[in-house]
C-alpha cells in the first residue's frame, strides 16, 4: 500500500523551492492581489481518509472548476437535452474564444470553455431569480463537501462583472443565436457568482469525491448522479478540462480533471480518490503550473493514471 502522506509531503518538498512560479490571472483585478507564493494539495480517497499538504486549507477562488458542479445541476435538471445547447468536443481553442463561437453558430463547443459553461448556467437557471440558481448553486456544493462554512467571495465576484467584456461578448452571441433563454446580465451575474466560489483544497476534494466513488460520495452516503453519469461527466473532464492543455494534461497526468485560473485543479482518480492542487501561478494556457506538475508527480508516484501504471 502506497503512504499517501508521504507521498503528499514528498511532492511539496521538492517543489517548495519552485513556489511561486507561474503567472497570477490578472485579467480579473481581484485575481491579481493573490499571494503566488501558496501551493496546497489534498487527497481524499472513496474510503473516507483525508491526505494534506501544504496550503490545503486555504480557500481560493474555484473560478472555471465550478463549471463541473454546474453541469451536474444541469444534467440533472433536462437529462441529455442539455446536449442541443452544447457540444462534447474537445476545442483546441482559448477558453474564451469567440472565433469557434460564431464558426459553430452560437452552439459552444464543451460545457467546460467559457461560452459553453454560460450556456449550462443559462439552463440552470429555468424558472429561478438568479438569485436563487446562486443559492442553489451553493447549497449543493454545501451538500456535496458536508460543509456549511463555503461561501462565494462578492469581492471577486464583482470586479469579474465590472471587467467580464468578453465573456459578456460570448453571452451576446449567444442570446443572438437564441442558445440564452435569459438576459445576458442576469446569465452573467449567475456566472460570476459561480465562479467566485471560494473554497480549500479539501473542501473541493470532498465536494468532487463522487465523481471518484460511481455518483456517491461515500463520506456522506449521499448519492448524487448514477455511476453513468459520472463516468460521462469524468470523460468530459479528461478531454475538455484544460482547453486547450487538454491534450497535454492527459498525456502527463492522465486524470480526468478540471483547471480554474485561480489556479486551482481538480482531479479524479475513478474508484481510487477526488484531487484538488492549488497554486495560483498558471501556464500559458490559464492552467496551474505547480498544480499540474504535482499532480503529473502524484499519478507517476501512485500509479493512478487512467491509461495504466
Ligand atoms: N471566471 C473566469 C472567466 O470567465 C473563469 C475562467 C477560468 O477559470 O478558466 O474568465
Amino acid at each position: 500500500m502506497t503512504d499517501l502522506q508521504a507521498v503528499l509531503d514528498s511532492i511539496h518538498k521538492e517543489l517548495a523551492p519552485r513556489i511561486g512560479e507561474g503567472k497570477v490571472a490578472d485579467y480579473i483585478p481581484e485575481l491579481a492581489k493573490v499571494d503566488p507564493n501558496q501551493f496546497g494539495l489534498s487527497v481524499v480517497t472513496v474510503d473516507g481518509k483525508v491526505y494534506n499538504v501544504g496550503n490545503a486549507d486555504v480557500p481560493f477562488s474555484i473560478q472555471s472548476i465550478s463549471k463541473v458542479f454546474m453541469l451536474t445541476l444541469a444534467l440533472g435538471k433536462v437529462g441529455e437535452g442539455l446536449w442541443k445547447r452544447v457540444g462534447r468536443e474537445p476545442s483546441g481553442s482559448a477558453f474564451n474564444s469567440i472565433v469557434q463561437l460564431e464558426h459553430e453558430q452560437g452552439i459552444p463547443r464543451n460545457p467546460f470553455i467559457n461560452a459553453g459553461a454560460i450556456a449550462v448556467t443559462d439552463v440552470v437557471m429555468a424558472g429561478h431569480a438568479p438569485r436563487e440558481a446562486i443559492g442553489e448553486l451553493l447549497r449543493f456544493v454545501r451538500y456535496l463537501a458536508d460543509d456549511e462554512s463555503i461561501s462565494i467571495d462578492d469581492r471577486v465576484a464583482k470586479s469579474e462583472t465590472q471587467t467580464g467584456y468578453r465573456n459578456a461578448a460570448l453571452a451576446n452571441f449567444m442570446r443572438s443565436y437564441r442558445n440564452l433563454d435569459h438576459p445576458v446580465d442576469y446569465v452573467l451575474g449567475v456566472y460570476f457568482h459561480q465562479c467566485a466560489l471560494s473554497m480549500t483544497c479539501e473542501q473541493l476534494a470532498k465536494a468532487g469525491l463522487f465523481l471518484a466513488a460511481r455518483g456517491s460520495n461515500p463520506m456522506t452516503g449521499h448519492s448524487v448522479v448514477s455511476p453513468k453519469r459520472a463516468r460521462r461527466i469524468n470523460a468530459l473532464m479528461l478531454t475538455c478540462g484544460h482547453y486547450d492543455g487538454s491534450g497535454d494534461f492527459a498525456y502527463h497526468v492522465g486524470l480526468p480533471g478540471k483547471s480554474g485560473v485561480g489556479g486551482g485543479i481538480f482531479a479524479v482518480a475513478p474508484g481510487i480518490a477526488s484531487i484538488a492542487a492549488w497554486s495560483p501561478g498558471l501556464n500559458k494556457v490559464g492552467n496551474s503550473q505547480l498544480g499540474a506538475v504535482a499532480l503529473e508527480m502524484l499519478a507517476a508516484r501512485t500509479g493512478w493514471s487512467v491509461f495504466g501504471d
